[in-house]
């Protein structure tokens, strides 16, 4: 298994860099993921430390070797793409097989190995179907099983999982946590969706404009976040984010009021949508209508108005207020998060 080390790594297409300045350490069986919204260099980042795409400045380092300008195959990785490149004609045991017959293993050896790594990934029934007679869930197992039987250092996935539907997605995704659990092979996993991010991966590492926003378990990223950035892009409803001025220890905006010990200044305050909670007392740092509640099943979302800002609160169902109703809203301080007003970085 392999340790990668990625740093000062940037691309520039023209005048754009794609990816910008990255440095990030990937630990031996660890499974990172790669996570940010399209065109965030998420892909480009993957192909640099792949090998596919030449640094335009910055190092790649496997186990401490350099291998900036190794090609692919002298990198031990297997690489899994979306659209799976399964070779159509083949069944799925010599697509399997492919990469061990390209190094001339004999065809026993093979045969062995091929069947090894079907029976785990639940494909032994379906050797000899070609990749049209198959499920995209099963041609992703196939593109799957091609990357496995070469016993990589590691494994490299762009956005496996996307051609799938969501039923299918969430099954994959508990089977590739399960696989990387058994194999302890290093991951480094390409996606824009929070929830594969935070249900597989060991660590996130947040792209925004080709540049790392945050590195951290799924926890850290989640309760700390490190700017307004990435507290915006996980969670559902998202973080709600107002902006504020804080005067005497009490930070106000139309129909905010909080109790902050800290010197003046202007700020973001922050608070999750499940962490606000309906009041009738005097403890209210919110108040505001409702202007809209959306049904999701077990919870509802109920949109509010706050001067002229949108707050979500979202809660059990059902949560109580209806369109139209006055609501007052708290949270306790160690959920309030605070962010510098231009940069949008975490404050404490
Ligand atoms: P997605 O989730 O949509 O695949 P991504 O985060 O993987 O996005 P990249 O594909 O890495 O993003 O692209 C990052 C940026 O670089 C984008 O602005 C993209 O348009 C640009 N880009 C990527 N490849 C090239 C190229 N070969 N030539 C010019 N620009 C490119």
């Amino acid at each position: 298994m392999s340790a990668i080390q990625v740093e000062k790594l940037t691309q520039r297409f023209g005048a754009v860099a794609a990816v910008d300045d990255v440095w990030l350490d990937i630990a031996d069986g660890e499974f990172m993921v790669l996570l940010g919204p399209s065109g965030c260099g998420k892909s480009t980042l993957l192909r640099m430390i792949a090998g596919l795409l030449p640094p335009t400045e910055g190092r790649v380092l496997i186990d401490g070797v350099d291998v900036t300008h190794a090609p692919p195959q002298g990198r031990d990785l297997a690489m899994v793409f979306q659209s799976y490149a399964l070779y159509p004609h083949l069944s799925v045991a010599r697509n399997i097989g492919f990469p061990l017959r390209a190094r001339d293993m004999p065809k026993r050896a093979i045969e062995a190995k091929v069947a090894d790594v079907a029976a785990a990934l639940d494909l032994a029934a379906l050797l000899d179907r070609r990749p049209r007679e198959l499920s995209g869930g099963q041609r992703q197992r196939v593109a799957l099983g091609r990357a496995l039987v070469r016993d990589p250092g590691a494994f490299l996935m762009d956005e496996p999982l996307s051609n799938l539907d969501a039923k299918l997605r969430a099954g994959t995704r508990a089977e590739l946590s399960a696989l990387h659990d058994r194999l302890g092979a290093t991951f480094v996993y390409v996606t824009h969706d929070q929830i594969e991010a935070m249900t597989m991966a060991t660590r996130i590492a947040l792209l925004n404009n080709g540049r790392l926003e945050q590195v951290g378990t799924p926890e850290q990223v989640y309760d700390e976040p490190a700017s307004t950035f990435v507290a915006e892009f996980l969670g559902t409803p998202p973080m709600n984010l107002l902006d504020v001025t804080l005067r005497s220890g009490v930070a106000t905006a139309p129909g905010v009021t909080v109790r902050l010990d800290l010197p003046d200044r202007d700020l973001i305050l922050g608070v999750r949508p499940e962490h606000l909670q309906l009041t009738t007392g005097d403890e209210a740092m919110l108040r505001g209508h409702v202007t809209r509640v959306e049904n999701l099943g077990s919870e509802e979302v109920a949109i509010c108005a706050v001067g002229a800002a949108t707050v979500r609160v979202r809660a059990r169902r059902p949560i109580g207020p209806r369109a139209g109703d006055t609501v007052a809203l708290r949270a306790d301080r160690f959920h309030l998060h605070l962010f510098h007003p231009e940069t949008g970085r975490r404050l404490v």
